[in-house]
């Protein structure tokens, strides 16, 4: 009944919306779980993982130590390996085109993809990853259909629904399997710091007429996480209430 009992789980961006929600319900499976955010976002990062009773790890995952240190809370807690990542940690870094610097550009960029894909190299290099593990990437509709002032999101975001194609078939030998999720808009800090409008727009794209929820994806998540991973392995789910792609 808890097909993760005994299984190592970590999630990064374990401090915010979908990332809390996504601890709790791997805990819920049985997992014991890692919880990975930046060094800022401690508290909650701590309080997400008190609720799912794992560990909390305040590591960037830009940092080009953060493979190390993952692999030292690894061994710390006497774990020989990892069963299911979540790449979860993402940033928005929102402008016009026009008015968007390199700066933004290069953030999202580092945290997005290159923080994503050096961590899978590096646990692929230490055999980090055991037979049978899960990748769970998140994308986003943004990278599907694009988003006003969001092109360096969506550019990452797309570039994920490519690397998780790929990724499936060069692990599958090993018996992993990686996919991701698209979500649409889903009530988060993330979205809670955008314009009133561009919220209220997300929400009016949702054929139900509302925002998701962090769940929403959690739950889609933990299948991915579970029973449905080797099934599914390669494929993008969305999860968006049937949002009108534009
Ligand atoms: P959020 O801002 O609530 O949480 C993201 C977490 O990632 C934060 O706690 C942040 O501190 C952490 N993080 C950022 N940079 C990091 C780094 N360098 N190292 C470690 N942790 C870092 O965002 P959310 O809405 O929960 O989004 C989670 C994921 O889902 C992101 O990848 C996001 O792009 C994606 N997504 C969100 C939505 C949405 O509508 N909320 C839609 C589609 C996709």
């Amino acid at each position: 009944a808890e097909p993760l009992r005994g299984k190592v789980a970590v999630v990064t961006g374990a401090a915010g919306g979908i990332g809390r929600a996504t601890v709790l319900r791997l805990a819920q499976e049985g997992a014991k779980v890692i919880c990975v955010d930046v060094p800022g976002a401690k508290q909650a990062l701590e309080e997400a993982a008190s609720a799912c009773q794992g560990i909390p790890l305040a590591i960037d995952i830009t940092s080009p130590e953060a493979p190390k240190l993952l692999l030292q809370c690894l061994s710390r807690i006497g774990e020989p390996g990892i069963d299911v990542f979540v790449h979860n940690a993402g940033i928005t870094r929102d402008k016009s085109f026009a008015n968007m610097d390199q700066n933004q550009w290069q953030q999202v960029m580092d945290v997005n993809l290159n923080a994503i894909i050096g961590m899978d190299k590096a646990l692929l290099a230490q055999g980090a990853l055991k037979q049978g593990a899960r990748l769970v990437y998140l994308s986003s509709i943004s990278g599907i259909a694009g988003n006003y002032g969001q092109t360096n999101y969506g550019y990452t975001k797309a570039a994920l629904i490519g690397y998780v194609d790929g990724l499936a078939e060069t692990l599958a030998e090993q018996g992993i399997s990686a996919c991701a999720v698209a979500p649409g808009f889903i009530e988060t800090p993330m979205t809670r710091k955008m314009p009133f409008v561009t919220r209220e727009v997300g929400r009016r794209l949702n054929a139900f007429k509302q925002g998701g929820i962090p769940m929403d994806v959690a739950q889609v998540i933990a299948c991915l996480a579970t029973e449905a991973g080797p099934a599914m392995s390669g494929n993008t789910i969305r999860v968006c209430g049937q949002q009108l792609l534009g």
